[in-house]
């Protein structure tokens, strides 16, 4: 186990692409830096992906990013092919795949707008490559696919502005008692934690990463509402092409 810490930069800074670090940790093909703006897979929204260059311009692809299972504060970055030569000390720069990183954004958000319609708590989150469902827990849904659709992009063209506020963790046991989602906790360990607010809808502390505005999210459309148990539903959203 490790006392390293990787700074977060994505948790203010999520509009940044590229960012110089060094390497603190490595372990085969992972490495751990002292900053990134790499999200661990966490809350239902996929780790990010992108590219490391070193300083002799040797180019490798980062294909995962997760928290070290015992020390959380420490943010693994799993490398393609190709990553040999990396040492710990040695200066990188790192770029996200910044499409795929924006539309995990993009439908983060539009999450946080579906959980606004439903009254009901949130038990689970998935969101990748432009699709995203949580589950309810819920034993029967009173809105329609049709509904649900109209409803979000009626918010979305609202153009309802999101903010993020960083609360102590004192703070943090108050606002506990209003969430209903609990899927995406962001780390309770943290100095401060992330509250996110779509003015006016919804205000949940969240570990993931958002959009300043909801115009930002692309017409949705609700695909399915799916009866998982007795009391789940499972409601998937993608997004129009
Ligand atoms: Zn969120």
């Amino acid at each position: 186990m490790t006392s390293h810490t990787s700074t977060p930069l994505f948790d203010e800074q999520p509009y940044e692409r590229s960012f110089k670090a060094t390497i603190i940790e490595k372990c085969d093909n992972l490495l751990g830096f002292d900053r990134t703006l790499f999200y661990p897979v966490g809350g239902g929204q996929q780790g990010d992906v992108g590219y490391l260059t070193q300083t002799n311009g040797n180019r490798t692809r980062i294909v995962d990013t997760f928290r070290d299972d015992t020390n959380r504060s420490l943010i693994w970055h799993r490398l393609g092919e190709g990553h040999e030569g990396l040492r710990v000390g040695d200066a990188i720069v790192a770029e996200l795949d910044w499409s795929a990183r924006y539309l995990n954004m993009k439908m983060h958000t539009c999450l946080h707008l579906l959980c606004s319609l439903i009254d009901a708590p949130v038990t689970g989150c998935s969101i990748g490559q432009g699709k995203g469902r949580l589950d309810f827990d819920l034993p029967e849904t009173t809105l329609t696919k049709e509904q649900i659709t109209e409803s979000l992009n009626a918010l979305i063209a609202d153009r309802i502005e999101v903010e993020t506020r960083l609360i102590s963790p004192n703070e943090y046991d108050t606002a506990l008692a209003l969430v209903r989602n609990r899927y995406a906790l962001p780390p309770r360990s943290a100095n401060a934690v992330k509250m996110i607010e779509v003015r006016g809808i919804d205000i949940q502390p969240c570990g993931g990463t958002h959009v300043r505005n909801t115009a930002e999210i692309d017409r949705v459309v609700c695909e399915k509402i799916e009866k998982k148990g007795r009391q789940n539903r499972r409601i998937g959203l993608r997004f129009v092409d």
